[in-house]
């Protein structure tokens, strides 16, 4: 028997966050972001998942690209890094891929290729990792003229750097950066938008919105939680509770003996360790739950176990299932005890733990 470590995936949570992705969108249509494995849910059954709403997907290279064709979807898969190499090209061209140009490297890859797959502009306006700025774009057009692909050209891309955010200015500033730079060529679509900036009031969303985050139930928005922007979880962690056990007053668990039991206390293991992707960092009093109750985790995480306290589950016994995070103990909560965000944990859980689809 395997064990019971498990993340179960809710696909029905997954359509529902999509659907309320693309209500928030407004009149932009909202592709669905699949990329790093559906967000560590499983990047086949997620976009399958999704097959009979969203219009687009998009993914960060064409290995993942590729897994969508794999599935036997046909819908456009936009790749957000554009293409990594020159004979990535004609991969685009022969299977749909709009690729995301974002230097003058990948431009010239284009002109040199005989291939001409549909492709976007990536706009800086102020994130800086990747993208033209607005001053480049005249000349970048006029190199797109040159090659004649303009034909092929879709639109224009830029990603905010503040809109987990709501009392940044920064994202009014890029919206209208991206708007005055790419204003000389109003017959082409706009694409901005992750998942928080589905949820600032007034955003405009254009053609084309980039929901990743909010599909899967994580909360977008600095200091609030999925559930309260009416996101449901899609993943829950669980993983069976290996033993239990009473230490004393004075006694010490786990590695460094982090922990020092101040009370007489019942405490168990738990068969999920950072060896699955639970999160080391995540520290004494991070919350998890077993039997409904919620408990909290105690002393270091290993690779393989972790320690808590059953004070308010004195009835759990070896073999119940501890949910890490889901509909009890909200991933949201997690990140935040372990110094990081919801999207690292989803990403990091590692292929030893299974996925069960529902
Ligand atoms: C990952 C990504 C998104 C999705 O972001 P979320 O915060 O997960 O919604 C959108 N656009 C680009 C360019 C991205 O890289």
């Amino acid at each position: 028997m395997p064990r019971s470590t498990i993340a179960r995936i809710d696909l029905q949570a997954l359509r529902h966050n999509y659907a309320l992705a693309q209500k928030l969108a407004g009149s932009a249509r909202a592709m669905a972001v699949v990329k790093a494995d559906g967000y560590g849910h499983g990047i086949r059954p997620v976009a399958l998942a999704l097959a009979e709403m969203a219009p687009k997907y998009a993914v960060a290279c064409l290995e993942e690209a590729l897994a969508i064709r794999d599935a036997g979807l046909r819908q456009p898969v936009v790749l957000l890094q554009g293409m990594h190499e020159a004979g990535d090209v004609r991969d685009c061209s022969a299977h749909d891929f709009e690729p995301v140009l974002h230097c003058s490297t990948q431009l010239n890859w284009l002109a040199q290729s005989e291939s001409r797959p549909e492709f976007w502009l990536k706009v800086n306006s102020g994130m800086n990792r990747l993208g033209f700025r607005p001053a480049e774009l005249p000349e970048v057009m006029a190199a797109i003229d040159a090659m004649g692909a303009r034909s092929r050209l879709l639109g224009f891309v830029t990603h905010f750097a503040c809109a987990d955010d709501p009392a940044s200015a920064r994202t009014a500033e890029q919206t209208e950066c991206f708007v005055r730079g790419t204003a000389a060529w109003p017959d082409l679509m706009r694409s901005v938008g992750n998942s928080a900036a589905h949820f600032l009031p007034d955003q405009p969303l254009f053609d084309w919105s980039r929901p990743g985050i909010m599909l899967y139930g994580g909360s977008p928005s600095l200091g609030k939680i999925g559930p309260e922007l009416g996101l449901q979880p899609v993943m829950t962690l669980e993983a069976p509770l290996l033993s239990t056990r009473i230490v004393k007053a004075g006694e010490a668990v786990g590695y460094g003996s982090a922990w020092v039991a101040e009370r007489e206390t019942l405490m168990g293991m738990v068969a999920i360790g950072y060896g699955d992707g639970y999160p080391r960092h995540a520290g004494t009093d991070t919350p998890a739950a077993v039997r409904g109750q919620r408990i909290r985790l105690i002393g270091r995480v290993s690779m393989d176990m972790l320690a808590v306290d059953l004070t308010n589950a004195p009835d759990a016994r070896p073999g119940d299932a501890v949910e890490l995070w889901g509909r009890t103990v909200g991933v949201d909560e997690v990140a935040a005890c372990a110094n990081t965000i919801s999207y690292e944990l989803m990403t990091g859980i590692t292929a030893r733990v299974p996925r069960e689809y529902r």
